[in-house]
């Protein structure tokens, strides 16, 4: 299959699942993610219609992105984890960061993006099955909390939702339990009084299990595999 079928049979699939539970497809973002793929994939991706692009490592993006500048109207996210010391190469390349995972790479973005005097839409990331070896913050955790207290003092960070990578398992049914519970999340704090958070975004579901996502209450979903095709190993 090509990558324009790819595309097409995903954005089918998108729309099946968000009609099936009541929702508009239009309501629902439709990331690509391009990590490892070339600069002229994106570009084919673009041409196919795609208009959100999510990468993981700065460094990757920063050899990639010179080739994919002039792509119109295209938002470049940060889905990966980021160090505070690579928060200023970040935003010269992000308009948004997804990844967002302690209060002190908050201060940090927030203090780059002053300097540069430009605004950065942000998600937290959620560690929603609490393993150890992801990022993001634990779902009860005080430093959740502390996130969510500090965003009120960060003015140049847009806190527009919720991203999450849930524990993978082949069968995407194993996913549900924790989308579901990402959505409480989510709408627990958007009912916040206090919340300085434009809570919008709810980004979870990849190529395995995107449909059960949207079932779930995702409005962006992140699908690499399914467009691509497998990723060469790399360690
Ligand atoms: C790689 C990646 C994806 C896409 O995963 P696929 O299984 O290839 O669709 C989505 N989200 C994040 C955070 C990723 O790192």
């Amino acid at each position: 299959m090509s990558l324009d079928e790819n595309i097409a049979r995903v954005q089918e699939c998108i729309a099946a699942a968000a009609l099936t539970s009541g929702r508009k497809p239009e309501a629902i973002t439709f990331m690509a993610v391009t990590k490892t793929f070339p600069p002229e994939q994106i570009r084919q991706a673009y041409d196919a219609g795609i208009r959100v692009f999510g990468e993981n490592r700065v460094q990757e993006f920063a050899g990639k992105s010179k080739a994919v500048r002039d792509l119109a109207r295209a938002e470049w996210h940060m889905i990966g984890h980021l160090q505070s010391n690579k928060a200023a190469k970040a935003l010269e390349l992000f308009g948004h960061i997804d990844s967002l995972d302690s209060v002190r790479l908050a201060r940090k973005l927030n203090d780059v993006a002053s300097q540069l005097n430009k605004r950065i839409s942000v998600l937290i990331e959620i560690n929603v099955g609490g393993e150890d070896v992801k990022s993001g913050v634990s779902p009860d955790s005080q430093e959740l909390q502390d996130l969510l207290k500090a965003a009120p003092e960060l003015p140049f960070l847009d806190f527009r939702g919720l991203m999450t990578v849930p524990p993978y398992s082949a069968d995407p049914e194993q996913s549900r339990p924790y989308f579901r519970k990402m959505r409480e999340l989510f709408e627990q704090i958007a009912r916040r009084e206090w919340s300085a958070l434009n809570m919008e975004v709810l980004s979870m579901g990849m190529s395995h299990d995107f449909e059960i996502a949207i079932e779930e209450g995702a409005t962006c979903v992140r699908v690499g595999t399914a467009i691509f095709g497998e990723r060469p190993k790399r360690n």
